[in-house]
């Protein structure tokens, strides 16, 4: 079966280990706000590609073509392209959970826009709160502006997920708490599944 796409740039230096960590955020994330029946759109999400790419490939040609914001270097940022199913984040070079945790966070947020995409494509909504220069009131797509509402109203949830690490010839089992945006009561939490009443 197809699943979802995680690219790493070359440019992007992070031990293995770290990037094992970066992957099961990303998968927990997207799977973790869709209900676990709900074939259609997990295999829509699975048709995306999530590219990681190093701070300074921002400044690129090709992704600054992408954009119309200006993309600021050095800061993790990221782009979402609905029409091409692509998340681009570019994030530092590093190592650590720390590094881990404040990437992750805005990866998460690009992913809150491609999940609202695949269940509102073209539902379009008022701003409860300004964004950059569109006062609050004005309209635009739901993906957006749902998603730019809750980081100004900090709508955020754990994103917890475990990881397996090898020490001495023995499975060492960790739980990682990152935060992220909480979209799960717009799209579907996967541990809702009733019994009939
Ligand atoms: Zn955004």
């Amino acid at each position: 079966m197809a699943t979802i796409n995680i690219i790493f740039s070359d440019m992007l230096k992070i031990p293995a280990s770290d990037v094992a960590t970066y992957q099961r955020g990303i998968l927990e994330y997207v799977f973790g706000s869709i209900y676990y029946k709900d074939t259609s759109k997990i295999t829509e999400a699975n048709k995306w590609t999530i590219e990681l790419r190093h701070t300074s490939e921002s400044d690129l040609a090709v992704f600054k073509a992408l954009t119309t914001e200006k993309l600021n270097q050095g800061i993790p940022h990221g782009i979402t392209i609905t029409t091409d199913k692509r998340v681009i984040c570019f994030i530092p070079s590093g190592a650590g959970d720390l590094r881990i945790r404040e990437s992750l966070q805005v990866i998460y947020h690009e992913l809150a826009h491609m999940l609202l995409y695949l269940y509102y494509k073209n539902k379009r909504a008022a701003r409860r709160n300004p964004d950059k220069n569109a006062r609050a009131g004005s309209e635009g797509a739901f993906l957006t502006t749902e998603v730019h509402d809750r980081v100004f109203e900090k709508k955020m949830r754990n994103v917890e997920f475990y990881i397996d690490t090898v020490r001495n010839g023995k499975i060492k089992t960790t739980k990682f708490v990152s935060r992220g945006l909480d979209i799960t009561d717009i799209t579907d939490s996967r541990t809702v599944d009733r019994v009939p009443e």
